[in-house]
This record gives C-alpha cells, structure tokens and sequence, in this order.
C-alpha cells in the first residue's frame, strides 16, 4: 500500500490535520492507498502555491509550456504500468482497461502540447486609423474537482488545458481514488513542470472541495460529478461571480432507425452502456428502437449481451454507496412495470453488477428517466422520426445521443435536432480527446476536450490602438 499526502509547491506536503482514508481493491481486498483527509488549511496553502507559480508559467513562450506538457505525456506512458495497478486497485477497473485509460490521459497532453503554437487571437478590422486585435489571457488559478468514475482521465482532460493556456491548477480529486491524481503531479513534476503550477490536495468533498470554490484567489472552477453538487457548487459560483465548467450527468438517448446496420447498432448500444459498467456520464442507457425492427432487433441486443462477462468485459462499481444504488434502481424497474429481459443482479465477488436489459420501458418511467451510474439499459420503441426526436429530447439531461441508420440525409437532419452537446452516428465513442465534451440542459455548460477547452480557460482582451 502507498501512502501520501498532498503535492504542494511542487512536492509532497504533509496534511494540516491528522485524518486519513484508505482504498482497498474489490479484487484482491487489499488495501491500495491511504490519502490525507485535508481541509481549508490545505487549500489555502495550494492555492498560495499557485498564485505564486503563475507569473513564472505565463512569463514562458508557449512553445516552452508545450514542451513541458509533452514530456509528460512521455512520463504518464513511462509509468503506465504503475498508473494502471493503482487505478485498478482503487477504481475497480480490469487490467487492460486502466492502461487504456493511462494512455488516454497521455493523448490529452500530447494533443495540447500540439496547440502550444496555434495563434491564439484575432485582427480586428476597425477601419483605417484604428488597429484591433485580442489577446486570450488565463484567468489565473483553476480549482478542478473530479469524481471517481475514470480519475486519471478526467483529471488530465482539465489540467492539460487548463496550464497549456498559462493558468495554474489546485485540484481535488475523489476521495475514493486520489492516487492517480496524485502520481500524475509527482510525474508532471519530474517532467519539468515549475513547482506550484498543479497543486493535488485530497479529501472529502465538504472538507476541501468548499473551501476550493470558496477561496477568492481561485478565478475558475472545473467541476464532473453528480447535478447535485453541481448546482451546489453553483450557488457559491454566483456569489463570487465564478465561472464554471460543470459536467454532469447523463440519460442518453442511442436510436436505431429500421434502415441501420442491425448488428452494428446492436454491438455498439450494448457497448455504450456497458463500458465502465455504466460509470459514464454519456454512457447510452436509453435504447430507441423503430417499431419495424423491435422484435428483432431486441434479440440481437441480448445475444450481444450475453457476450459480457462482469469482471472482465467491465469491472467493479467502484464505491459501495453507488453499489447499492444501482441494486436500488432494479427496484425501481420492477415497480414502473418495466419487464427484466436481461440481468438484474449483483453477480461474483465485489462489486459487480450483471449487465441489465429492461424492456417495455416507456420514456415516464423513473428507470427511463433517472441516470443509474451501472450497466443498466432501458428499451422504448418508437414510431416516426419525429417520435424518435421527441422521445430522446424528453429528458432533464443532455449529454450525448446516438443515431443508427443508412440514411445519410436522416443522420445529419436527426443530429441536429437532438438535444445533446454530442451526437455519434453509426458509433458510440465518447473517449475521443480531439472534439469538444459536454452537455446541454442540466447536463452542463461549458466544454471539455478538443480546441474549444481552451477557449474555456481564457478570457479574451481586445486591444485598440489609434494608428
Ligand atoms: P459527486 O458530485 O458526489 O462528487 C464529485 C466531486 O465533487 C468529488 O470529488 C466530491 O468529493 C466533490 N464534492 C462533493 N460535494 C462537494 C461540494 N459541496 N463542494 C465541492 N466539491 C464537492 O459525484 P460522484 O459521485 O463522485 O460521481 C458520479 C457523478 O458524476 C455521476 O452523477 C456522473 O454522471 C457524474 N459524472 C459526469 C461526468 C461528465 O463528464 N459529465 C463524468 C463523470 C461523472
């Protein structure tokens, strides 16, 4: 077992307080990590890290902050045997999916490592005796907070543009999987990034997570996890006029229209709610089905099914609250009324959860409408393309959607009318670093990933100069 304790100015800083938590593996039961249980004391002295590294950070030319982000892309790779035990260990995840997601948090940084020496600003035509232009300046130091469902991933995916664009980092991650987080600051470290620009201070939610949104030196937020926090965080947001990204939940919405590749739309609707076993916030976990197809398609979806093994095709549910809940949600189902085609059980040692179908859904029910967070998939059939639209737009989320067909015409008319910050079609593949990430309605605002998270931790500063 490891134990740490927060990564302050650039090395390891003991907790202000004596308290610890420690993560064991579903797999093995061993114990994996013992983190510091930090407090307001922690974060004030993160926070003073960072706003002490900025001038330093934003003085390089940005081809020098590219540099440093490539190297630890290098690092992570270098270390991605040890990255992937300990967010084995702690997550639940199986082997090869963690290395997966290893090489994934690598990409992020390669890939803004590449934007280093994209221009930034614009020229503004003003006409003759003015020149205008913009400057896209950082806000200064980012709070980031992470939930547990892919760690490493999520923490890469904020940081990497986030101090790319000249800012600093404090971020807290999941108490239940801080390790990751914390081994990526020591390697960014040895890959050269100046001590204070990311700052790792572990804990609980209420413990260090408040005092993060609270602090006045901290400019911006980036905040994944439930809608509750969100809008909790929210409310403190709007006092302090702070800008906010939130990514939240999902209920996507995947339809597979009569004239799609069936056994393509079966493989990929049963892949979309089941990697991860469901811990994905775009994970699609309401299946539409044309009414034409839905006697036959339904069976291909559960011979598709019955080809995922829970511990290896997919791992644990990784906290034991969320365990429960999704065992709740089986409940759930069977009072709406809706009938169990598939699953519906906890299954072997752990927290496993069997992959579930549920079928005869219709979109009122709770099962249809409330986000499970576990490999649980509801099936509705639909009439029309407008029904399709209406159904899958008929939710409090808005995260991603998939769309099944032949029709080129129908893809891109239905895409644009779904209410969803993503749209795949023909495919379901939410781990693409290189497009912008987030959602619509109460799945967020603001987007991760791709070009477009840069232009979110920057503000833009337009200068005129009289000729
Ligand atoms: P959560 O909202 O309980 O916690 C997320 C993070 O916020 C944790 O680090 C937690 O300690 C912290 N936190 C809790 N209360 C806080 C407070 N008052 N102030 C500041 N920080 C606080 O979510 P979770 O249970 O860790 O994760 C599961 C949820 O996250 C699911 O609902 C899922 O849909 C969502 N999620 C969304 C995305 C996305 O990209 N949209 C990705 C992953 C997970």
């Amino acid at each position: 077992m490891r134990a740490y304790e927060h990564w302050i100015g650039g090395a390891e800083r003991s907790s202000s307080g004596t308290e610890r938590h420690t993560t064991t593996s579903r797999w093995t039961g061993d114990a994996v990590a013992e983190i510091a249980l930090g407090d307001s004391a922690d974060i004030d002295a993160a926070v003073s890290a960072a706003s002490s590294a900025l001038a330093g950070w934003r003085a390089l030319k940005p081809g020098e902050r590219g540099a440093v982000m490539a190297a630890i892309a290098h690092g992570l790779r270098a270390e991605r045997e040890l990255l992937g035990e300990l967010e084995t260990g702690e997550a639940g995840k199986p082997g090869p999916q963690s290395l997966r997601e290893v090489d994934s948090a690598a990409a992020y940084f390669d890939f803004y490592a590449g934007l280093a020496n994209i221009p930034s600003g614009e020229l503004i035509d003003l006409g003759p005796g003015r020149h205008g232009y913009t400057i896209h300046e950082p806000y200064g130091v980012i709070g980031v907070i992470t939930p547990w469902n892919a760690p490493l991933n999520q923490a890469a995916r904020a940081i990497a543009p986030a101090i790319l664009a000249g800012n600093t980092a404090v971020v807290k991650p999941s108490e239940f999987t801080s390790a990751t987080t914390l081994e990526l600051a020591r390697i960014a470290s040895e890959a050269g990034l100046p001590a204070g620009v990311l700052n790792i201070v572990t804990g609980t939610g209420g413990g260090v997570g408040q005092p993060l949104i609270e602090h006045a030196d901290v400019r911006k937020v980036a905040f994944t996890g439930s809608v509750q926090t969100g809008r909790a965080i929210g409310r403190v947001a709007a006092d302090r006029v702070l800008p906010l990204t939130l990514e939240l939940g999902g209920k996507s919405a995947n339809i597979v229209f009569a004239d799609a590749d069936l056994h393509a739309a079966a493989e990929g609707a049963v892949r979309a709610f089941t990697g991860n076993a469901g811990q994905i916030c775009s994970a699609g976990t309401r299946l539409l089905v044309a009414d034409e197809i839905y006697d036959e398609f339904v069976p291909l979806v559960l011979d598709q099914v019955r080809t995922v093994e829970p511990g290896k095709s997919y791992g644990h549910i990784t906290t034991e609250d969320q365990f429960v809940k999704v065992q709740k949600f089986f409940d759930v189902a069977r009072d709406d009324g809706a009938t169990l085609a598939a699953g519906g059980a906890a299954t072997g040692d752990g927290w496993l959860i069997e992959p579930t179908v549920y079928t005869d859904v219709t979109n009122q029910m709770t099962i249809a409408r409330e986000e499970v967070f576990g490999p649980v998939l509801t099936v509705l059939r639909f009439g029309t393309e407008d029904d399709a639209v209406a159904i899958a737009n008929d939710s409090e989320f808005g995260l991603a959607a998939g769309v099944w067909t032949g029709d080129v015409g129908r893809a891109h008319r239905v895409s644009a009318r779904l209410e969803a910050g993503q749209v795949y079609v023909n495919d379901w593949v939410a781990a693409l670093v290189e497009g912008p990430f987030g959602g619509v309605k109460n799945s967020g605002y603001g987007r991760e990933k791709g070009m477009e998270a840069l232009r979110h931790y920057t503000q833009s500063k337009f200068v005129v100069v009289k000729l």
